[in-house]
């Protein structure tokens, strides 16, 4: 299958076809992102209307191949909702909320690893494991569940029962960890190597931090829902630069958008 992205080192540039399970970048162990070889046509944009609300309706501007079914459970098109007393008191009228927890599995997490999770079994994973705080887990736990495909998780045990219960009912091998979640990111590590499983960690892939940020401008239902305005950037800690964590997430969101925008 030829897929019409390549993949770009965020850190030294270094560039890589997307064939197979990519994972860091080989020379400096950063994340790849993903970069888009052609803006999809105006035909794209019209058949938007055809499609319902989840983060696919924008699949052209997403790394999935013509005709690929993502592997989905309804993710996206999560609603932005207005805080208009909060943003009067703060002198901000257009002060929202995205409200992620309306996400299969409860979670912003859910993007992302549905990006992942369908990047990877495209290129022929069938197992996977990921190092969780919570969220992350139940999200790979459930969308390996609907690849049919086997995932280990790592969590700490003092995780709160409730999040493990959802890891566990969703069929994952639940591994707990005296330790904290950097503790479970070395023993995923491990495993992955030892095992084969496709590590899906935070940045240790680069379809988490694509399905995560929706990628390119239309994708971007809060930059799309407010006119189109980077205002979400300005509010951002994203905009120091801060690149891990859950602030790549906005900030891969708005230099995106920033970047298409000034070619148009
Ligand atoms: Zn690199």
């Amino acid at each position: 299958m030829t897929l019409p992205w390549t993949l770009q080192c965020a850190s030294c540039g270094a560039t890589r076809d997307a064939a197979g399970l990519p994972g860091v970048c080989e020379r400096c162990g950063q994340p790849y992102l993903v970069r888009y070889d052609s803006a999809p046509g105006p035909d794209a944009k019209a058949r938007l209307r055809e499609r319902g609300w989840t983060m696919w309706r924008y699949r052209e501007w997403l790394p999935l191949a013509d005709g690929e079914a993502p592997v989905s459970l309804g993710e996206g098109g999560t609603p932005l909702v207005a805080l208009r007393r909060l943003g009067a008191k703060y002198g901000l009228p257009e002060l929202a909320l995205k409200d992620e927890g309306t996400n299969p599995t409860g979670s912003f997490k859910a993007r992302g690893l549905a990006a992942a999770v369908t990047r990877a079994v495209g290129g022929g994973a069938r197992r996977f494991v990921v190092p969780t705080a919570g969220n992350a887990g139940i999200a790979l736990a459930a969308y390996a569940a609907r690849a049919g495909a086997s995932a280990r998780v790592y969590a700490p045990r003092s995780t709160p029962p409730t999040i493990l219960a959802q890891i566990r009912a969703f069929g994952a091998e639940l591994v707990l960890v005296d330790g904290h979640i950097g503790d479970c990111g070395t023993e995923a590590r491990a495993y992955a190597a030892e095992s084969g499983a496709v590590d899906v960690s935070t940045l240790r892939e680069p379809y988490r931090i694509e399905g995560g940020c929706g990628g390119r401008r239309r994708a971007c239902t809060a930059c799309r829902r407010a006119a189109a305005r980077p205002w979400c950037g300005r509010s951002s800690p994203a905009r120091s630069a801060v690149r891990r964590g859950p602030t790549r997430v906005p900030w891969r969101r708005v230099s995106e958008f920033r970047r298409r925008s000034a070619t148009g």
